[in-house]
């Protein structure tokens, strides 16, 4: 149910700033700004005014003034662009609960947004994504989903699917004569090209998920190939690190790096030294785990050390090190010293090619971009397929499913089950949003 209480937060990151900016969401903003501000300004323009509370002068600040339904939330908004100061910001918070406004919990603009159908759930999950955006190509992607590319991709599945409901219902009610049967055998039709088109959808190599998550890198090879040295010197380059993640199981690395716009995750750093120092069977059997979870393998050898081994994970790139020593030797694949650096940008090049190819989406179809489109996907895929198992003298068992496949494409969109899904998806968003 939506929540009547009026809330506010900050909107900007916390901390000293030139400018911060607090917003005010519910049916108490007009009174607040009034009350703070004076005269309301005119709707969606900005006044400079003096604000003040309980005789005492808080800032000389930007209002803005925007009236239900045409705001964010689709409530009455206020929005404050005050001096970023932790005075200023407080002695504001203080007024604004005095006026009978709370904090708002994480994500809940964007929430009370879905609720007033101001946005669509996967526009708000790329509002979250634009502020998570680390790179070009994660910042495309997310605006790509904000102009709703996803949302026009699924409303459009959900149409078809009402359409086909539509026409198994009618086989039903005109069960008894020819209708029926033409009735029945068009919304089979229409199961049978929503499964091909969402299988297609699906089955895109988890790129959409790649691009926003970060492409999971694998280095694997030998003992003494060099794998440390060569993740090191990945971070080292300017092109390279965004910053190190402290994992929560044994010290687990997780190194992410800027390759050419693209986000890419080296996984398990430690693992990788460890797997060197450790029993050699135990090495390659962990490593090759970790390729198997991963979207780009590579596969670093030593050059002076012949290399006989069967590996069972094919990988995208090998790359020969070693090259500045006397006895190197290259097979297929790039050669590369780590001692002299020589050959380190054609791989990062040859890196970030790979990681294109992976990423950019083939044609003008969005790709899906997380694991929460997915399941429902594939649920509504599983109940399309069960679908049309139903024979024709029971059209009811059809639309039945199609029923539940509309509900599950429903849930990504947030159109039903509202409740308990707002929760999970606002959970990780940050207050203010
Ligand atoms: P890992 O076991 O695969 O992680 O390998 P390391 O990164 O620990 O490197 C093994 C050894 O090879 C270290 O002594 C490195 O200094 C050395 N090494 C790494 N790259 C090169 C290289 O390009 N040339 C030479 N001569 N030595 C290297």
């Amino acid at each position: 149910m939506t929540d009547a209480a009026t809330i506010y937060a900050l909107a900007s990151a916390p901390g000293r700033a030139g400018v911060a900016v607090v917003r005010v969401s519910g049916q108490r903003a007009p009174d607040a700004l009034r009350s703070l501000a004076g005269a309301l300004p005119l709707p969606r323009l900005a006044a400079l005014r003096t604000l003040r509370w309980d005789g005492a002068e808080i800032d000389r600040a930007l209002v803005l003034w925007f009236p239900g339904p045409h705001s964010f939330t689709g409530e009455d908004v206020a929005e404050f662009h005050l001096h970023g100061g932790r005075a200023v910001r407080e002695s504001l918070f203080a007024a604004l609960e005095d006026l009978g406004a709370r904090p708002a919990r994480p994500g809940e603009f964007s929430r009370r947004a879905v609720e007033h159908g101001r946005l669509d759930l996967t526009r708000a999950e790329a509002i979250a994504d634009l502020v998570e955006a680390e790179t070009p190509a994660q910042l495309r992607q997310a605006l790509r989903q904000y102009d709703g590319a996803l949302a026009a991709l699924y409303e459009g599945w959900r149409a078809d699917l009402i359409a086909g409901l539509a026409r198994a219902e009618a086989a039903i009610d005109f069960s008894d004569d020819g209708v029926g049967a033409e009735e029945f055998a068009a919304a089979r039709e229409t199961a049978n090209r929503l499964i091909a088109e969402i299988q297609a959808h699906l089955d895109d190599g988890r790129r959409g998920e790649a691009l926003r998550e970060g492409l999971r890198l694998a280095i694997i090879g030998p003992p003494n190939a060099g794998k440390s040295s060569l993740v090191n010197a990945l971070a080292k380059r300017d092109v390279a690190i965004v910053s190190d993640i402290p994992g929560t199981t044994r010290d687990v690395i997780e190194l992410r790096l800027n390759l050419g716009g693209y986000l890419v995750q080296v996984a398990d750093t430690a693992g990788l030294r460890e797997a060197g120092d450790a029993i050699e069977a135990e090495g390659v059997r962990r490593a090759l785990a970790r390729a198997q979870g991963s979207d780009l393998v590579l596969l670093l050898l030593d050059g002076t050390v012949p290399y006989t081994e069967q590996i069972a994970v094919m990988p995208d790139l090998t790359v020969w090190n070693k090259s500045d020593l006397r006895d190197f030797q290259k097979g297929g694949g790039l050669a590369l010293s780590l001692k002299s650096g020589e050959g380190l940008s054609q791989l990062i090049e040859t890196l970030t090619a790979l990681a294109a190819e992976r990423l950019e989406t083939k044609g003008d179809a969005p790709a899906l971009s997380r694991p929460r489109h997915r399941e429902a996907l594939r649920e509504a895929l599983s109940s399309l397929r069960h679908g049309l198992d139903a024979p024709a003298d029971q059209p009811e068992l059809l639309a039945e499913d199609l029923r539940l496949a509309l509900r599950a494409i429903g849930r990504i969109l947030g159109q039903v089950d509202v409740e308990e899904l707002l929760d999970v998806v606002f959970r990780d968003f940050c207050i203010g949003k």
